[in-house]
């Protein structure tokens, strides 16, 4: 055993606090909500803002390791924290994936394909991007989008300048990046756990269904041919080699009509399209993760049967009671008090025998 200080105090927190005090470790999470998800199921939580230096040198002190469960943590914040405590994965990881610019770049400088993107870091910048990649595209906030929050559709006859305040309204400060509009065949994603000593384990390649911008179900695995599942496997290793992650990386990817695999974006972390993974795999994508996180050796990623996720978005959650009525149905629920539209409320998996 020992603690493992986790930055980010959601649901993904919460179950990967779960999986961790199964294998004898202690969860202390961090973050600015004291009624959080994982606040409830760790041993220690502190509530306080990532730029609270005072507390963030005391959470250090208090544990063996600090992960993250979600990318949008103020870079200074990690930075103070490496300094004092192992963070796996690290602040480089980090820096890549919490921003679209950085991620594209880093996918291209290492031969991976993603969608046609320009720089938007102005008005002038977003027109000329536009001008440049043709429409239809969109318009992301470089950093801290979620569910789509953040991104415009921009067609021939769009008001850019309307876009660009529309960008703004979510992220402030926020530098833009245009990327082309992708007609793909399927969504999928990848996850892949690295070990401190390099090992490599993926889960199967899974198809990711979405509405309204949020992950609606995940599929598994992604009815794909071989080589395309293959290919996106291998797409997701490269990444977190190169990158030298230790931890978990997702990788969400689109595939075209005509069989490419691109990039959509990476998360350094559990992610909802793994969620079926602790009903349908040996191992847990919340127990690979404090594996890696805490230097053991990662478990097998088999599936033991094929899935369907469906999240439980908003008052989906009002129906809990007929689900478990269902007895073959797998009822994950997060413990967030109010059902606002569209929030993660929890999860419902199908198992199916192959
Ligand atoms: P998440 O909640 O997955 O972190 P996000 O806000 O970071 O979402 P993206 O994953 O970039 O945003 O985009 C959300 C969804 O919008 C994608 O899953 C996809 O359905 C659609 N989308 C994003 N970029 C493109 C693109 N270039 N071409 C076509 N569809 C896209
Ligand atoms: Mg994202
Ligand atoms: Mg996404």
């Amino acid at each position: 055993g020992g603690s493992i200080g986790i930055l980010g105090s959601g649901q993904l927190g919460r179950m990967a606090a779960l999986a961790a005090a199964r294998l004898g470790y202690r969860c202390h999470a961090y973050g600015p909500d004291e009624n959080a998800p994982a606040n409830q199921v760790c041993d220690a939580a502190t509530v306080a803002a990532y730029d609270d230096r005072e507390a963030l040198t005391r959470f250090a002190g208090a544990v063996d390791v600090v992960t993250f469960e979600f990318e949008n943590i103020p870079l200074a914040t990690v930075e103070l924290l490496e300094g004092l405590v192992p963070l796996r994965p690290g602040t480089k990881v980090l820096s890549i994936c919490q921003h679209r610019q950085r991620e594209k770049d880093f996918c291209r400088s290492v031969s991976v394909p993603t969608a046609d993107y320009r720089p938007a870091n102005d008005l002038a910048g977003l027109k000329q991007a536009v001008a440049e990649i043709g429409t239809p595209c969109i318009l992301k906030s470089a950093e801290l989008g979620y569910d789509g929050k953040g991104q415009v559709r921009i067609e021939a006859d769009s008001d850019l300048d309307a876009a660009w305040a529309a960008m703004r309204g979510h992220a402030a400060e926020a530098a833009g990046i245009v990327e082309a509009l992708v007609q793909f065949r399927m969504e999928i994603s990848v996850i892949v756990a690295r070990g401190s000593d390099g090992t490599m384990r993926t889960y199967v390649p899974v198809e990711n269904r979405h509405r309204d911008h949020i992950l609606d179900e995940t599929i598994v695995p992604a009815n794909l041919p071989q080589d395309v599942s293959d290919r996106a496997e291998a797409i997701a290793r490269h990444l977190a080699q190169e990158m030298a992650l230790v931890g978990l990386l997702a990788v969400e990817m689109f595939v075209t009509h005509d069989g490419k695999v691109l990039v959509n974006e990476m998360a350094p972390r559990p992610h909802n399209s793994g969620h079926w993974s602790i009903d349908a795999c040996i191992t847990s994508q919340f127990e690979q993760f404090i594996r890696a996180v805490a230097g053991l050796p990662l478990g097998s990623t088999e599936r033991l049967c094929d899935a369907v996720m469906k999240n439980l978005l908003g008052d989906e959650v009002a129906d809990w009671r007929k689900i478990l009525a269902d007895p073959g149905n797998k009822l994950h629920l997060y413990g967030k008090a109010a059902p606002r539209p569209g929030r993660k409320m929890g999860h419902v998996t199908r198992l199916i025998r192959r």
